[in-house]
C-alpha cells in the first residue's frame, strides 16, 4: 500500500500534516538534495528512505544522492568515524590521501543539483568544494563531542565553509564558526519497519529463523560493529541465562558503507560458541524490515548496549512497539529513555544483566516503562516533526539575512 501523509493523521492530528502543507508551501520553488554515502543500512538511509517520498507528496523537489567509494575509502571513512566517536584509532597521513582522491572522482560524478544542500555525515562532507550559489548544510549524525583531534581538524577544512550544521543531541556540539540546528532523528510509525503486525505474520519470522516461540527473548538490532558491542551483549545474556530460561537475538544487516561487519560477526560467532540460546542473525535486505519488525514485537526486552552511539534509531523504535529498553547511557539514548521512567540506562555488562532481569521478572514494571516510551517517542521523535523542522530549516536559510535557530 503507497503511505501518504493522510494516512498519518490517525496518529499525529491532522492539524500537524496541515502544517506540513503549508510551510511546504512555501518551499515549492525550492529543490532539496540530500547526499549520504549508503542507501541501504544505517539509521541515515532509514530516514532519507522514508522522508524523501513524504516531501514529494508535499510538492517539494526532493533529491537524494550517494556517493561512491572503493573499499579503501570504505575502510578509512570507517576507522574516521570511530575516531569521531572518540575511539582509539591509528590515522595515517595516507588515510587522509586516500579520502582526498576518492572526492575526487565523486566532485566530478555527483550533480549538485538542489538548492539547499544537505551532506550527511563526513564520508561526503568534501562535496563542499561544489559549492556555488546553493545553501549548505552539514548534517552530523554522530556524536563528535570527544573527537579525535586530527581527524576532526582535517575535516574542519570543509565543515566550516558550510551555511550551517545540524547535530542530533546538544551534547553533541563542537564549537564551529557556522550556525548549529539541533534536530533529533526520527522514525516512521508506518513504514514496514514499524506498522502493526499480525501474530501470524510474527510467529513466522520466528519460525523462519528458529526461534523458539515459547522461551522469552532478549533482542538486540543493530550493525555487526564494535561500538554496538554485540560481545558485550553476549557476555550481559550469559549472565542473565545463569537465572532465567531465555533466548537472545542478535539481529544485524550489511551497510555499503561499513567494512567492519565480517570481522565483528566472525568475532560474535566465536563468543557465542558453546552458549545455548544465542541467535546470531545477518537479516537479508529483502525481508529486512518486516523481519526487524516481528523481532522487536516479539521481544520480551530490547536492549542497545553500544559503547557509543549517534541517535539510536533502533532505541526509537522499539519503545514505539511499546518494549522495555535496556540501554546505555551514551549518545542520543538519555533523550530518549529517561532513567527508569521511560526504560532503564546502564553503564556495564553487569548492570545490563541485573536490569535484564529485573524487567523478565516484573512484567507490569516492565510494561509501565513500555507505556511511558512509547508515549514519550510519539511526542518527540516521529517522521512528521523531523520533516517540520528540515522544512523551517531550509526556509530560514533560503531568506535573506540572519540565520535562526528553531
Ligand atoms: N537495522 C536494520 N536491520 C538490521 C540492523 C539494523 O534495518 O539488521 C536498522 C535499524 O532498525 C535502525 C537502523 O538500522 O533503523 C540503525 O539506526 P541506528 O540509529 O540505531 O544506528 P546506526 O546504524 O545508524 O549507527
Amino acid at each position: 500500500m503507497k503511505l501518504t501523509l493522510k494516512n498519518y493523521s490517525d496518529i499525529v492530528g491532522s492539524s500537524v500534516i496541515d502544517e506540513l502543507k503549508l510551510i511546504g508551501e512555501k518551499l515549492r520553488d525550492k529543490k532539496i538534495q540530500h547526499i549520504n554515502s549508503t542507501r541501504v543500512g544505517g539509521g541515515v538511509a532509514e530516514m532519507l528512505n522514508r522522508i524523501v517520498p513524504l516531501f514529494k507528496e508535499i510538492g517539494i523537489d526532493v533529491y537524494w544522492d550517494v556517493i561512491e567509494g572503493d573499499k579503501r575509502f570504505f575502510n578509512v571513512t570507517k576507522k574516521f568515524h570511530n575516531a569521531l566517536h572518540g575511539s582509539k584509532e591509528h590515522i595515517a597521513d595516507e588515510d587522509f590521501e586516500t579520502y582526498m582522491q576518492a572526492s575526487e572522482g565523486n566532485i566530478k560524478k555527483i550533480n549538485i543539483r538542489g538548492d539547499i544542500v544537505y551532506i550527511h555525515d563526513p564520508q561526503p562532507a568534501f562535496l563542499i568544494e561544489k559549492r556555488n550559489r546553493e545553501k549548505w548544510i552539514w548534517r552530523c549524525h554522530i556524536d563528535v563531542s570527544t573527537p579525535n583531534e586530527k581527524v576532526w581538524g582535517f575535516l574542519l577544512q570543509f565543515i566550516e565553509r558550510y551555511d550551517a550544521s545540524v547535530f542530533s543531541s546538544p551534547k553533541f556540539t563542537r564549537p564551529l564558526n557556522i550556525p548549529q540546528f539541533l534536530v533529533c532523528p526520527a522514525i516512521d510509525p508506518l513504514s514496514d519497519k514499524n506498522r502493526p503486525l499480525s501474530q501470524r505474520e510474527i510467529n513466522s519470522v520466528l519460525d523462519k529463523y528458529g526461534i523458539d516461540k515459547t522461551k522469552p527473548i532478549v533482542c538486540q538490532v543493530s550493525r555487526y560493529d564494535y561500538l554496538k558491542d554485540p560481545v558485550g551483549v553476549i557476555e550481559a545474556f550469559k549472565l542473565v541465562k545463569k537465572y532465567i530460561d531465555c533466548q537472545l537475538v542478535l539481529a544485524g544487516n550489511r551497510a555499503a558503507d561499513d567494512p567492519e561487519t565480517d570481522k565483528v560477526y566472525g568475532e560474535v560467532m566465536e563468543r557465542a560458541k558453546g552458549v545455548p540460546d544465542v541467535h546470531a542473525l545477518i537479516i537479508p535486505p529483502e525481508h529486512n524490515d518486516t523481519d526487524i519488525n516481528a523481532l522487536q514485537r516479539a521481544s520480551m526486552v530490547i536492549i542497545q548496549k553500544s559503547i557509543k552511539e549517534g541517535f539510536a534509531l533502533t532505541v526509537t523504535e522499539a519503545l514505539w512497539k511499546e518494549k522495555p529498553v535496556v540501554a546505555s547511557s551514551v549518545g542520543g539514548i538519555p533523550l530518549q529513555i529517561k532513567h527508569r521512567y521511560s526504560g532503564l540506562l546502564c553503564h556495564s555488562i553487569e548492570g545490563a544483566a541485573m536490569q535484564i532481569r529485573q524487567l523478565l521478572h516484573s512484567p507490569a514494571y516492565a510494561k509501565r516503562l513500555a507505556n511511558n516510551g512509547k508515549a514519550h517517542i510519539k511526542r518527540n521523535f516521529l517522521l512528521t516533526r523531523l520533516m517540520r523542522e528540515h522544512m523551517l530549516m531550509a526556509l530560514a536559510l533560503s531568506n535573506e539575512g540572519d540565520v535562526m535557530y528553531l
